[in-house]
């Protein structure tokens, strides 16, 4: 095929290393905030007062409410914090749901986000918003979405539980599988793709090894941070279609679903998208794509059928219905019976055909 793209970089900073959390005043400072809001999840609240306490001054409210899914009236709830306080700038720190959450605020607001990404999901990279009204999940994208400025700090990454941290990581891998076939992806996304897929590769037998071994959560945090620009560069497609309807409407966990999901959605693909499965297989020194990625999440343990994590058999019917109802890019067209099998054989857990 011949080489034709069109590229616009994230204008984001990123901060990366170990430590670097004693740079969040400064970098507080340089988006301009003096009156910041940190935002965790109600379990995390330490680390929102850890960050509080490295902003000093600069840090005029702490709010441990974000939610999975980014329900509306946390975010309607918080709006009345963000007006009382009148703060001036958002510090999440924690995983999607974090980021989530500030992301809302910055969507009605505008307000500069510094993010602090604990997990591997790579929503601090992307302008989309997903967020929940009356149990309906609906995504806009949005430049006043796109948080500022990341510092990813391993340390924080360390107590990330061994299982939540293989689900993440492989979250983290389908952003990068997806982008290389995405039709507006360029070279690159595609090194950046590859390059995330190898070090999450490596990554995660080292943390299954030992959670807390620092070099294997900075090749795990290095990859998110490289799949999660990727998910944030291009579109995706089946796999995260699937994805979405199977958190959004039968409230599935987000990472576990990712990856059950994911080998079987590179099997879909593989025959029609040979160059990415070919890129995925080299990254993680295999032969064959689908095979290494269900390979990979199985040695690490993490569960690998939708039965295990919640889905109804009887909801797989609908399931399909609604991946298949509105056409999207994928590279192999969308089949109902194909997509109604492929997640038969995510159920139970098969191997990926
Ligand atoms: P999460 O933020 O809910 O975190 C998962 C769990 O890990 C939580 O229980 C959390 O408290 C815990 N945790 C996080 N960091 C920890 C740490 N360092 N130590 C111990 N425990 C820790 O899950 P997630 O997978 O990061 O994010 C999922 C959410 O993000 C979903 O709502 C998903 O839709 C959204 N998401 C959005 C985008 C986007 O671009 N908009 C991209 C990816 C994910």
């Amino acid at each position: 095929m011949p080489l034709e793209f069109a590229y616009q970089p994230s204008p984001q900073r990123i901060v990366f290393g170990s430590g670097k959390l004693d740079q969040v005043a400064a970098e507080a400072e340089r988006l301009g905030i003096t009156r910041a809001m940190v935002l965790s999840t109600p379990g995390k609240t330490s680390l929102a007062e850890d960050v509080a306490g490295h902003l000093g001054d600069r840090c005029a409210a702490i709010l441990p409410t974000a939610r999975m899914h980014t329900p509306v009236e946390v975010t309607d709830e918080a709006m009345t914090t963000v007006e009382a306080e009148r703060i001036d700038g958002l510090v999440a720190i924690g995983g999607g749901s974090t980021t989530g959450l500030g992301k809302a605020i910055a969507y009605r607001t505008d307000l500069p986000q510094l993010v602090l990404p604990t997990t591997y999901s790579g929503s601090e990279l992307t302008d989309i918003l997903g967020q929940t009204e009356d149990g309906e999940k609906t995504t806009i994208r949005d430049a006043r979405v796109l948080p500022e400025t990341v510092i990813y700090d391993v340390g924080l990454t360390l107590s990330l539980p061994v299982a939540v941290s293989v689900t993440s990581a492989m979250n983290a891998m389908a952003h990068a599988v997806e982008g290389l076939y995405a039709p507006n992806s360029n070279p690159i996304l595609a090194l950046m793709a590859e390059e995330g897929i190898r070090a999450l590769g490596v990554a995660i037998p080292g943390i299954v090894r030992a959670g807390a071994d620092e070099a294997a959560r900075g090749q795990a945090l290095y990859g998110a941070w490289l799949c999660g620009t990727v998910l944030g560069g291009t579109s995706m497609a089946l796999h995260h279609k699937l994805c979405h309807v199977l958190g959004g409407s039968f409230g599935l966990p987000h990472a576990e679903t990712h990856t059950v999901i994911l080998p079987h959605a590179a099997a879909y693909n593989a025959a029609t998208a040979p160059d990415a499965m070919a890129a995925v297989a080299r990254a993680l020194g295999a032969d064959d794509a689908p095979t290494a990625l269900f390979d990979l999440a199985k040695n690490a343990g993490a569960p690998m059928a939708l039965r295990d994590i919640g889905m109804p058999e009887d909801g797989l019917d609908r399931a399909a219905e609604i991946a298949t109802a509105n056409p999207y890019p994928n590279p192999r067209p969308l089949a109902r019976d194909a997509i109604r099998k492929l997640l038969d054989d995510a159920w139970h857990g098969r191997l990926p055909a």
